[in-house]
This record gives structure tokens, sequence and C-alpha cells, in this order.
């Protein structure tokens, strides 16, 4: 058995450097490549998926996995998990012919080139035939890949294995009754926040470097990793040594920078705690975006902007930004990076709030995918969605329905995954708190080892090894639920609003 899947591991670590190899190519369009170059770009990525993709499904790999699936039962633990996470793969793109593959890829590339103008013109008719496109071809893989219930399982399936249009809806729908009533307190409460202090003018440069050592800090492991500029913020890997962040910097907008960072380096630092025998393996992943996120959003906000972790921050902060913060006290800042407040921008958004940006963009891929709305209506759909939900409107469509970079690469089936993130994220707070009882002090005198290795131990090592309702079940005792990040937006409401719990 073992040279079977030495053979089949050989193969597997080919694919997996060909896609690392892809993950370089669109890495550098994102942070260097020139304008000119994106139709090349585009070839040279649908080429090397092909690739990939031809070498997935060739009979003597598929052969070889089909032989360890049957006689694997002699097989390590960790052996049989490659051999079920490669097989879930292998599956779904088995039934994916090449033509459908190295279309999207094509088509995605250039959609991200029209979305990227749509966007700076704010004229979403600059990317509606590219948007038309990949909403055609995500419904045909829909149908080619198969589903239960609803033909969006298919798509939610890439990024949150066994998650189902039917299981979230009930959640969301309780986490909407949940923030409105939260919502509801905070208005009622008639205090305003000032946050004005955000937004006096932050050299860039040293904005970066505070961003910088700050991720350090927390555990990001910069001689395995780098961080560069990109439109959009994003966390890539070619490798559990090589793992790249991006951010983006606003002179007048301090917030952007640091926590667009500390969100990549919650990605990154999972990325860098796999062990390290998973190399090169499916297993060497993510379990799901859900669980992904809940790692940028459990460092971002519960850790990057709770009162514990601004007492050792803050004073750094004002070191670096004597001129700008002096005047402003621990308090009101915390307070400040803490607002809620219905906005455009869901990167954006705080942390309450957010979940209504998802919601609005869940409604409208469903319809998408399940033909019950137009291309077309999207920006008016869109805006109604925005009045209802976060009770604004959009002036134009650069800030409404062209924000996301998400359906420029048609990751129709993505947005959820940031709602699960923040669910599981409080889930494993909870469980944080319960089993390391001095946390609070460590995180106030900068001491972020403990939880890192919480984390590397109980969650980040395993890497694909076990799905994420097993390791969230083994970790919290529960499934999934959404009362773990109420109660705990109810107390952070509570202490910034000053109101009643
Ligand atoms: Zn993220």
């Amino acid at each position: 058995m073992a040279t079977s899947f030495d053979h089949f591991l050989e193969s597997t670590r080919t694919i997996a450097d060909l896609d690392a190899a892809n993950a370089v190519l669109s890495w550098d369009q994102e942070t260097n490549m020139p304008p000119a170059a994106s139709e090349g770009r585009a070839e040279q990525l649908a080429t090397l998926s092909g690739v990939a993709h031809r070498m997935r499904t060739a009979p003597d790999y598929t052969g070889l996995l089909d032989e360890l699936r049957r006689d694997g039962a002699g097989l390590e633990d960790w052996q049989q998990a490659a051999v079920r996470e490669t097989a879930r793969d292998i599956d779904r793109a088995a039934k994916l012919p090449e033509k459908h593959v190295s279309t999207l890829a094509r088509e995605s590339a250039l959609a991200h080139d029209a979305w990227k103008k749509a966007r700076a013109a704010s004229d979403f008719s600059l990317f509606r035939n590219n948007l038309r496109a990949l909403v055609e071809l995500k419904r045909r893989e829909a149908e080619l890949v198969g589903y239960g219930a609803h033909p969006y399982d298919a798509l939610l399936d890439i990024f949150e294995p066994g998650m189902t249009v039917a299981t979230l809806r009930p959640i969301f729908s309780r986490l909407l009754d949940g923030t409105r009533e939260l919502l509801a307190k905070v208005k009622e409460s008639g205090t305003t926040v000032d946050s004005s202090m955000l937004h006096r003018s932050f050299d860039a440069e040293k904005q970066m470097r505070f961003s910088h050592d700050t991720v350090a800090a927390l555990g990001f492991d910069f001689s395995a990793g780098r961080v560069d500029l990109a439109a959009h913020p994003f966390c890539t890997s070619f490798g559990i040594r090589d793992v790249r962040l991006t951010t983006r910097i606003y002179p007048d907008d301090l917030r952007s920078c640091l926590f667009g960072l500390i969100h990549e380096a919650g990605h990154g630092m999972y990325e860098q705690g796999f062990d390290p025998m998973l190399a090169r393996t499916p297993l060497a992943s993510g379990i799901s975006m859900g669980i992904h996120e809940s790692q940028s959003l459990f460092w971002e906000n519960m850790i990057g902007r709770s009162h514990e972790f601004w007492t050792w921050a803050y004073p750094r902060l004002q070191a670096t930004f004597p001129d700008q913060l002096s005047d402003v006290d621990l308090e009101s800042f915390y307070r400040a990076v803490n607002v809620v407040e219905p906005s455009h921008i869901r990167v954006e958004a705080d942390e309450l709030t957010y979940n209504l940006h998802i919601m609005l963009r869940f409604e409208i891929e469903t319809g998408l995918i399940d033909g019950s709305i137009e291309v077309d209506d999207v920006p008016a759909i869109w805006n109604k969605r925005t009045e209802e939900y976060l009770g604004i409107t959009p002036e134009n469509d650069a800030i409404g329905c062209l924000q996301d970079i998400h359906w420029s690469f048609a990751g129709f089936g993505y947005f959820p995954s940031y709602t699960l993130g923040k669910l599981y994220a409080a889930m494993l707070r909870e469980a944080i708190v319960k089993d390391l009882p001095n946390v609070t002090t460590q995180i106030e005198s900068g001491d972020f080892s403990a939880i890192l290795e919480w984390l590397r131990e109980k969650l980040h090592r395993w890497g694909k090894r076990k799905t994420a309702s097993e390791v969230i079940s083994d970790i919290c005792g529960a499934t999934l639920s959404e009362r773990p990040f109420l109660e705990y937006n109810a107390r952070k409401v509570a202490r910034v609003y000053q109101t009643s719990v």
C-alpha cells in the first residue's frame, strides 16, 4: 500500500506546485504587474489551470486514487485524510470539462480587468457583460456538479464543504433579528461616539511600519512571509513557508492599513501553522473559507479591537503619531475603533453591521444562480436592500455593487464565509477564554503567544485533516451557532455605548 500512496503523493505534490505557480502569477497580477500585461496573464493563468486540471483528471492518477479509496484502510490517519480531500477535489473536477475550466479562468481574468475599470469609472455597464458571462458559467457549473435542494449549494460547497442554503437561511434570519435588536439599543442609547481622530493625517510609511510591527508581535512570521500593497487586501500562500499579505493605506483613515493587515495576518498565521508533514498536499490548507475567516476575524476584531489589546498597543500608537493622538485617551480611542454605524463599504463595516452586507450579497447571489434575479437588475436590488438593511442609499455603483472583488473572479458562494467566520470566531473565543484564564492580562502586556499556541494546537496544525463541524465540535462541544457572536456583541455594545447588556 505504501508504494501506491507514495506514487499518489508524488503526483499530488506536482499538482500542488502547479497551483502554487498559479498563485504566484495571481499575486503578481495584484501587486506588481503592468496594466498592459493583463491579456497575456489571462492566457498564462488559463494554461496553468488547464495543465493542473488535466493532471487531476488523468486516468493513471484517478486510478491510483480509486485504488487507495478502495483498499486504503491500512493507511495512516493523515494519509486517509489526504485521499479523502483529494477525492473531494477530483470528484468535482471530473464533472467539469476542461473547456469549462479554462473558459472560466480566461473569463475571470478578463472580468477582473473590466471590474477594475468599471469600479474606477463607477459604471456598472462596463462590467455587466462580464458578470453575465460568469453567472452563466457558474450556473452551468452547478448543473454539472449537481446539488440537493438549491443550485447555490453546489457553489457554497467549494468554500464551505457541506454547507447549504437551507442551513444558512435560519441562522442568518436569527442573526438578522439579533443584530436589529442590538442596533436599536445603540440608537436608543443616544450616545454618539467620536471617531474623527481616526481621520487626521497619518503618514503612510509610519502606518505601514506600525502595522507590520503589530502583526509581527501577534505572531506572523516574516521570515516565511512578506507584505505588499494591493487595491483590495488579501492573503495568498505558495507554501507553509511562503505566505504573502497585502494591505492598503489611506493617510486620512488609520483603520484601513492596520486592521486590514491584522486581518490578513490572521489568515497568514493559519497558513504558517499547518503541520509541515502536510506540505504540498491538499491537507496543507484551511478547512474551509469560513474557518479561514474565523482566524482573520478573530485577530482583527476579537483581539485587535479589544480593550486589552489597545491597553498594550495604544501607547505605542501614540508614540508613533504624537502630533495626531496625544490629546486622545485610551478609552476614547477604544470606543472610536468600535463604533457601530451603518456604512457602504463592506470591508470597512463594523463588526455588527458587517453581516448585513453579507446577507444582501447572499440574497443577490442565490437569486442570480437560481435565475430569480437578472444581472441587469443587480444595481437596483443592491441599492434597495442596502436601504432596507442599513438605512442608507449608495450614491454610485463604486460604493455599491462594484465595491467587491469577488464577482470579478467568479467567487459566487464565498460571501457567506465571512459571516460563518464571525460565528466560528466567537465560538472559538468563548473556548479560549475558558481554557486560558489569564488571557486578558497576557494581551494587556502584549503577549499573544498562549493564544497562538492554543490555535496552533487545536486548529492550525490539523490543516484539512478534520472537517469544519468536527473541529468546532471537538473544540467547542457544539454545532454552528449565532449565540456566542450575538452575546459577544451585546457586551461590546454595552461597553462602547454604555447601555445595559
Ligand atoms: Zn479574510
